[in-house]
């Protein structure tokens, strides 16, 4: 099969359903394809005279092949050749004709906060009077089905992302919540079901219990990245795509999930993220994605090679490792002291972002990472003119791939 004649099968499930029932890959709507395959086979066999260990161990690995992918269509099994020749063509399709990566989107904290009805403070009561048609900054979406009763705030610049987004990647909805709340979300987010188009998966889709990975989507993971406000959630095997997002907090239900109490949230407050990051998060992630796709298409160090083998997972590396590059780095009084300081996890974030790390201060250093203005090394900063930052310094420059100005991270003094 050509990728010209692939080429509106993934864009479009009810043409991939149509397509996989003509090629006679889709049965009834209680059938198994892999069972109809399965039941083919043995009515061959029994009258070839194969014998029935040889069936029943034939029928296990068969079994154990192949997989379900019931978020497209309810009753799509595809074996593991089908797989990998639908992976290879509709990447193939995706970056050729349209020039497109794909992008797996989280929703909670990443796309929006969600709170059940009946989980609001007395603070956030005036949120169930919000309209439709209202375009204040508290502007929520509030769905009370039979089996659900929540509402949903969006994260801000979400229409535009979307938008914006979908012209330079396939888009596709991967939560941990279950398909009734994917399904809800997915409607709201796209409720002309213009962008997604059926690309939503949730928990019961996933391989793995509580983890997710890219083996449920037909697309080579070399052209995946992933938006998640969770590195961890994902299978160790896909961390490498993932662009990790500050989480979206807009509920106290949220803030107290994650124990945030340090100040109010923005609900109560009657304010929203966009002032944090220097606007909205979003438009600052769109913004990254968008270099990421020029240099993907278009960069040098990748040109020669040929669009389907290029990797996107090292465009990332290649940006992250610019953020802090030349900044060598000393920590003090960061970690704990009886845990190896080149194990923790923003040593190896800064790492990570081209930093060097060191426990010695020389010279050389450029930067000192400290949670109080009092240390050793914090006064040896200010001494050799040195840049005196505290550690939220490096967390924010892993957000935004960006060094940060070292003024707005100022040391303080600890009592
Ligand atoms: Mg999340």
């Amino acid at each position: 099969m050509t990728v010209a004649t692939v080429c509106p099968i993934l864009h479009n499930i009810d043409s991939l359903v149509a397509f996989l029932k003509k090629g006679g890959r889709l049965e009834s709507d209680h059938s198994d394809i892999g069972l109809t395959e399965r039941t083919k086979r043995r009515r061959i066999e029994t009258n070839l005279g194969v014998s029935e260990e040889a069936r029943f161990a034939d029928e296990e690995k068969s079994r154990s092949s192949g997989m379900r992918f019931g978020y497209l269509h309810k009753c799509l099994g595809l074996n593991d050749d089908e797989i990998d020749r639908l992976r290879n063509e509709n990447t193939q399709n995706l970056l050729l004709n349209y020039k497109k990566l794909h992008l797996v989107l989280d929703l909670d904290h990443t796309l929006l906060n969600s709170t059940f009805l009946d989980n609001m403070s007395p603070d956030e009561e005036y949120l169930k009077t919000q309209t439709q048609y209202d375009h204040s900054l508290q502007h929520v979406h509030i769905v009370d089905t039979p089996s659900m009763r929540l509402m949903t705030k969006f994260r801000p610049y979400i229409r535009t992302f979307l938008m914006e987004a979908s012209q330079m990647f396939e888009l596709s909805i991967y939560t941990m919540g279950n398909r009734d709340y994917a399904l809800e979300m997915a409607k709201l987010l796209d409720p002309g079901n213009q962008i997604f188009g059926g690309r939503v998966i949730s928990r019961s889709d996933s391989t793995e219990t509580d983890r997710k990975g890219l083996d449920v989507l037909l697309a080579r993971d070399s052209a995946v990245l992933i938006l998640d406000d969770t590195k961890d959630v994902w299978t160790n095997i896909n961390q490498d795509n993932v662009i990790v997002m500050p989480r979206y907090h807009f509920f106290k239900s949220s803030c107290q999930q994650y124990s945030i109490s340090n100040s109010k949230p923005y609900s109560e407050l009657k304010t929203d993220e966009c002032d944090r990051y220097g606007g909205a998060y979003l438009a600052n992630v769109l913004q990254l994605l968008r270099h990421i796709h020029t240099i993907f298409f278009n960069e040098v160090e990748i040109e020669g090679w040929d669009l389907i083998d290029r990797d996107v997972r090292l465009v990332l590396k290649i940006l992250q490792k610019e953020v802090l590059k030349g900044c060598k780095i000393v920590f003090s009084h960061v970690f704990h002291s009886n845990v190896k300081a080149d194990t923790q996890p923003l040593w190896k974030m800064a790492e990570q972002l081209g930093a060097t790390c060191s426990t010695q201060v020389d010279p050389s250093v450029t930067h000192v990472v400290a949670a109080d203005a009092r240390t050793q090394k914090s006064c040896w900063a200010v001494k050799a003119g040195k840049f005196l930052v505290n550690p939220q310094w490096i967390h924010t420059a892993n957000f935004m791939w960006q060094k940060q100005p070292e003024e707005n991270f100022p040391c303080h003094y600890q009592h």
